[in-house]
């Protein structure tokens, strides 16, 4: 989805308000693909600061399905991203020093990729740990058993430290 700036860059002062639909039903991360299942419309304020220049400010509420780190069940997240930016007409944006170059990734001519930008935000808050419950067991390494639904039987004893030592000893004897 692109919106239009034209009118918001046409004057030092404007604000310009409104709610956009997010268009995004599913989002990419490393391969994976992810069903969004609820979202807000953006609200996002547009205001006009001089020189070609606006910020943005805007905020919405995206429900995805994730899987748990350990068990890959289904995980419902909800990402609360609230968001600013500082944008530049193109008129201006050539004139422009290399800090300046954030506010450019999401213009396209006189428009703004809101989609683009809401990807980038989703991709800044995704979580660094997905797990259903913070007691998850996991499954079994063996036999792919979900641990939270009872034991599987299989053979996890990890053996004694001290008897790992013995057992390198005759090895390291054996190779001779
Ligand atoms: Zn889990
Ligand atoms: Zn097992």
């Amino acid at each position: 989805m692109l919106i239009n700036l034209t009118d918001v860059f046409s004057s030092e002062g404007k604000v310009v308000q409104m709610q956009v639909d997010l268009e995004m039903v599913t989002y990419e991360n490393q391969h994976v693909t992810y069903t969004i299942t609820d979202k807000t419309p953006i609200s996002v304020t547009f205001s006009n600061t001089g020189n070609g220049k606006a910020h943005m400010e805007g905020h919405v509420k995206l429900t995805m399905i994730l899987s748990c780190d350990r068990c890959l069940k289904d995980v419902i997240h909800e990402f609360d991203l609230s968001f600013t930016e500082e944008l530049v007409s193109p008129e201006v944006s050539d004139d422009l020093s290399e800090d300046m170059e954030d506010g450019r990734d999401f213009m396209e001519g006189y428009s703004i990729n809101i989609e683009d930008l809401i990807s980038n935000e989703i991709l800044i808050n995704w979580p660094t740990k997905v797990l259903c419950s913070e007691v998850c067991k996991g499954i079994c390494k063996q036999c792919g058993k979900d641990l939270n639904e009872g034991e599987c039987g299989c053979d996890t004893f990890v053996p004694d430290p001290r008897m790992a030592v013995i057992k390198d000893i005759f090895n390291a004897n054996k190779e001779v």
